[in-house]
């Protein structure tokens, strides 16, 4: 198996207030649990800028646009009360949105079976018209069209275990049964969405977790609900949204899984790619807010990614 990393220096200079979660610190722990010896064959490329017109595969023009004014010149100007921007914002999230289509086209073209890409700002909580919790544009829902319109494919799922529901791309998909959308997330918690009955045209399914619940918990959730989706769907191509901030340690939430479970879910999805999707697995981070935590969890989970 060949698994590649995708990461940018501009990834760090997405700036967000002091005191913020969503910090670059995040990519810097990552980035030093993966120069470990037992990350050596990782195929390790920096992430080529993204094609701007992409972002309209998820949304509108006139919100591109608004997310473009935006920007401020110097300092950090706020969106929300949670999301904020600064100047070389733009630039890394079109960069993480390149890099997301890069990795489509590599499990397309056998130039890797899977990709990790290292990227921020996260993307799962941008609906259409609206950049929210930390997110601009929903990168993984641009990825998931990216893969129907250059590649061809039917069906693209997007699986996502970040402890926070992915409202942004239930919303984007809400209505398109070609992309399935998956799941697990504390409710109650932000953004509020997620419950089971919100099922799209059937293409959502969602397996909200109780707060102070874990492994047991979370893993059934997997085998009870998102793997007989996706045997169901068979889908061309699976991404991952992979937030790491379900782990025991994340500040964010109150779900307890370990490392290891992000291992074993990982492998779980990998199985269902090698029966559906010739293996292409495509991994986005999302959220993950304790650096211990966060790093140990990638480890585990791009470890898992290159064992196969
Ligand atoms: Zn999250």
């Amino acid at each position: 198996m060949a698994t590649r990393l995708y990461t940018h220096p501009i990834f760090l200079e997405h700036l967000t207030p002091p005191g913020h979660p969503e910090r670059p610190d995040r990519l810097r722990a990552i980035e030093r649990v993966l120069e470990d010896e037992a990350f050596a064959g990782l195929d390790r490329v920096q992430a080529p800028e993204g094609d701007e017109a992409t972002i309209l595969y998820a949304h509108p023009a006139d919100f591109v646009a608004r997310v473009r004014a935006a920007i401020p010149d110097e300092g950090i100007a706020r969106i929300d009360a949670d999301t904020s921007v600064s100047p070389k914002s733009w630039q890394a999230a079109i960069t993480a949105i390149g890099a997301a289509n890069a990795a489509v086209d590599d499990v397309f073209s056998g130039r890797a079976d899977n990709v990790f890409v290292a990227a921020r700002p996260p993307g799962h909580h941008a609906e259409k018209t609206t950049a929210m919790g930390f997110c601009l544009f929903n990168t993984a829902a641009v990825a998931a069209r990216y893969a129907q319109k250059k590649h061809g494919v039917e069906r693209v799922a997007v699986v996502d275990w970040d402890v926070h529901h992915g409202n942004g791309t239930q919303d984007i998909f809400w209505d398109d049964p070609s992309v399935l959308y998956c799941s697990t997330h504390q409710m109650p918690l932000y953004p509020g969405t997620g419950a089971k009955s919100e099922t799209g045209a059937g293409n959502i399914v969602n397996a909200p977790l109780a707060p102070q619940t874990g492994s047991e918990v979370f893993r059934d959730a997997f085998l009870s609900r998102v793997l007989p989706a996706l045997d169901n769907f068979a889908p061309d191509l699976i991404i991952i949204s992979a937030g790491f901030d379900a782990h025991h340690r994340d500040p964010l939430a109150e779900i307890n899984l370990t490392e290891d479970d992000f291992d074993w879910a990982t492998g779980q999805l990998m199985q269902s790619a090698a029966r559906h999707s010739g293996n292409r697995l495509v991994s986005l981070l999302e959220g993950g807010y304790d650096l211990q935590g966060l790093a140990f969890s990638v480890a585990a989970h791009v470890g898992r990614l290159m064992k196969g």
